[in-house]
């Protein structure tokens, strides 16, 4: 039998459950596995946090994205235990992991067993720890999915080297002992400072349970079926604007169609980040300083209101804006599909705070960045990106003007060349890598073939 010339599913179809963090960078990418199971067959069942499932069917096409594969995806959320007024964003996203272990870790081992038809595999977010444990015992086999780069997710198994060498506390945030380089993370001695490791190892308590959570959880890696690293990505191009929490904005695109090539610098701090005011105070006099044309997107709620507060509902200080009605500037609140805007041929560099999808993201399309890292793996990748790749300027822990402009200036002017044919190389890299017989087109022929392995 076939629906639109593909098989439907037989009872020896496998059936997966892909179950996320709750976040967009995370549900982004494993949407993204999810059409390439389906694309070989596989029945998928999405499992979201109500929130965000909630979210989906509201702002994105997601149901006509797998409309194709109508007998093969479904979608089912799952409480995450906050409140629904929580803002789930800045620091306070954390509570996520405690909230969940509560109350969707239960919850969670009663879906195990009742669906249907029953599972052969659970693609778990390997951030999350209890999908492992939870699975294991009904015998499900479990494959970890990562959202954060290798580079992350080995400095994060390396942290326990790092305290017992002595490594880690980090003795006060002051200049010399931020730059100091860690020694014990293999194949990142000689550039990986302090000030570069993830931000939750800043401060001196490391018994903080969200460290020692991530710790864990990147060690039991070891313990799932298989390990799945997003390291070349963008596995489908066109399709980025299906999976967004937020309702998109793109008038800026036609803005864009009116400036010169790669004359544009696109600023966006991602979907989680929380900015002080004085820091986009600082940002926006560099940017203008500068005299470079620029494209700055801020998502609702990603200014601090007001210290302690916990409802971020400010946006972008309007006074700022109206000082400098330009053409050269365009200033968005809310959301924009990024990957077209990453695409565009005006767009000459990004100022990011290197979340790990937009670095992916960024290196497909061919463009240089400058890293404004806010947290978790953040530091790493933002360090990653210009001192190993050679991809970009990393600013982390300096947002003055001054320093703004200088690199702004050095990426869109002075080092544009360098900076832009080391990006287009890297690109080209990335793009063989998906196809057939790149990298990750192999090792998702081989992920593929194990699952049907698993068939019970
Ligand atoms: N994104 C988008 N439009 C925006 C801002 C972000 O489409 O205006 C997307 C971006 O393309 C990326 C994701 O949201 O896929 C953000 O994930 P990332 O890992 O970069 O950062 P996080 O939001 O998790 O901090």
């Amino acid at each position: 039998a076939e629906s639109d010339g593909r098989p439907l599913p037989t009872t020896t179809t496998p059936h997966v459950l892909i179950f996320p963090f709750p976040a967009q960078g995370h549900i982004t990418s494993m949407l993204n596995l999810a059409e390439l199971l389906c694309l070989s067959n596989l029945r998928v069942t999405f499992l979201n946090s109500d929130y965000n499932h909630r979210r989906l069917l509201q702002f994105t096409s997601v149901q006509s994205r797998f409309a194709v594969y109508p007998e093969l995806f479904y979608m089912l959320g799952i409480a995450d235990g906050l409140p629904t007024d929580h803002p789930r964003s800045g620091e306070q996203i954390l509570d996520l992991f405690e909230s969940m272990r509560s109350v969707t870790k239960p919850l969670f081992k009663d879906l195990l067993l009742s669906i249907r038809p029953p599972l052969d595999c659970v693609i778990s977010d390997g951030g999350l720890d209890f999908p492992l444990d939870v699975a294991g015992e009904v015998g499900i086999p479990v494959v970890h999915f990562r959202t954060i780069g290798a580079s992350c997710f080995w400095t994060y198994f390396c942290i326990p080297d790092l305290i017992e060498a002595g490594e880690l506390p980090i003795q006060g945030a002051g200049e010399e002992e931020m730059d100091r380089l860690i020694t014990k993370v293999p194949g990142a001695e000689g550039f990986l400072r302090c000030r570069d490791l993830p931000s939750l190892c800043r401060g001196r308590d490391l018994s903080h349970s969200y460290l020692q959570g991530m710790v864990s959880a990147t060690r039991l890696s070891s313990k799932a079926y298989a390990l799945i690293l997003n390291t070349f990505p963008d596995l489908e191009e066109s399709s980025s604007s299906s999976s967004s929490l937020w309702e998109e904005d793109r008038t800026c695109l036609g803005w864009l169609n009116g400036q010169p090539p790669k004359s544009v610098l696109y600023v966006n701090f991602g979907s989680i980040t929380v900015m002080k005011p004085d820091d986009i105070i600082e940002i926006w006099h560099g940017l203008i300083n500068s005299k470079q044309r620029f494209l700055w997107v801020m998502r609702q709620g990603s200014v601090v209101a007001e210290l302690g507060s916990n409802s971020n509902t400010s946006t972008f200080p309007e006074e700022l804006v109206k000082g400098y009605p330009g053409e050269e500037h365009m200033v968005v609140s809310g959301w924009v599909p990024q990957k077209e805007v990453l695409d565009h041929g005006a767009v000459g560099g990004f100022l990011t705070h290197s979340g790990w999808n937009s670095t992916l993201e960024t290196i497909v399309a061919g463009v240089p960045m400058i890293c404004l890292p806010y947290f978790a793996d953040q530091q790493v990748n933002s360090r990653f990106t210009s001192e190993v790749w050679k991809l970009g300027l990393d600013m982390k822990d300096a947002c003055e003007r001054k320093v703004v402009e200088k690199v702004v200036t050095e990426l869109m002017v002075e080092r544009r060349e360098e900076l832009g044919s080391r990006a287009a190389r890297m690109a080209e890299l990335a793009r063989w890598s998906v196809g057939l017989d790149g990298s990750s087109g192999r090792n998702l022929e081989a992920l593929i073939e194990d699952i049907r392995s698993m068939r019970r």
